[in-house]
């Protein structure tokens, strides 16, 4: 994408390591489950009005270390993909807020394979250990998110969709220009993961990314010159 240059304002999470609940293999990208039945963890400011909760964290990689991104940035495709789920509770509840295009706002960090991966990624990579099978689900307490932001609060935004179904137009997208990194061994972990339940033959879970749709006349701004 070429975004329009133009400033925006600042975005801010304020996140309660309490919220977070289970980490997740469901055949699909795996997930970190936070409790938001109240406003406990929010994301507020950017282009957002109000206070989302977060809900969920997930992974999109790929088979290789050459790609794995949903977004592309002219022309650049990262490892993995990291995506952090939050909705807006003036809508009652996240399936509610699915049908309203100021319903969820998504963080999304690009991950990239260098040679001074970010401490912070190990606590989850060492959890999946616990949830190598489709099926698995195992306590992830204590954890804030807000650990695996990178240094630059740079980002680009615009209104789009889910990239898996039901992709409604809901999604205020808030798309972290500076990318954390990990290494490529790290990345391996993340392919060790199985999309089969412990019952059938172990079947890599990797490449749960889709190719980046078309704009379509989308306006893709960024909080940086
Ligand atoms: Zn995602």
């Amino acid at each position: 994408m070429t975004p329009a240059r133009r400033t925006l304002s600042a975005w801010h999470a304020s996140y309660d390591p309490g919220a977070a609940k289970t980490i997740l293999n469901n055949g699909r990208p795996c997930r970190v489950v936070f409790d938001d039945t109240f406003d406990r963890s929010v994301l507020r400011g950017g282009p957002l009005t109000g206070a989302y909760r977060l809900r969920q964290l997930h992974l999109h990689w790929g088979s290789s270390d050459l790609h794995g991104s949903e977004h592309v940035i002219d022309g650049v495709k990262y490892a993995a993909e990291l995506h952090m789920v939050h909705w807006n509770p003036k809508h009652g509840n996240f399936a509610g807020a699915l049908k309203q295009p100021d319903g969820v706002a998504v963080v999304g960090i690009f991950l990239k394979v260098g040679n001074t991966p970010k401490p912070e990624m190990k606590r989850i990579l060492e959890e999946i250990e616990n949830i190598k099978t489709k099926g698995k689900e195992a306590p992830f307490l204590h954890f804030d998110p807000s650990i695996l932001f990178p240094k630059s609060r740079d980002y680009w935004t615009y209104h789009g969709s889910f990239t898996t179904p039901p992709c409604e137009e809901c999604i205020t997208w808030i798309l972290l220009r500076e990318p954390i990194e990990v290494s490529s061994d790290q990345m391996a972990k993340l392919r060790s993961l199985s999309k089969n339940d412990e019952n059938e033959p172990p079947s890599p879970l990797v490449d749960n990314w889709r190719p980046p749709q078309p704009l379509k006349g989308r306006i893709v701004r960024a909080s940086f010159k």
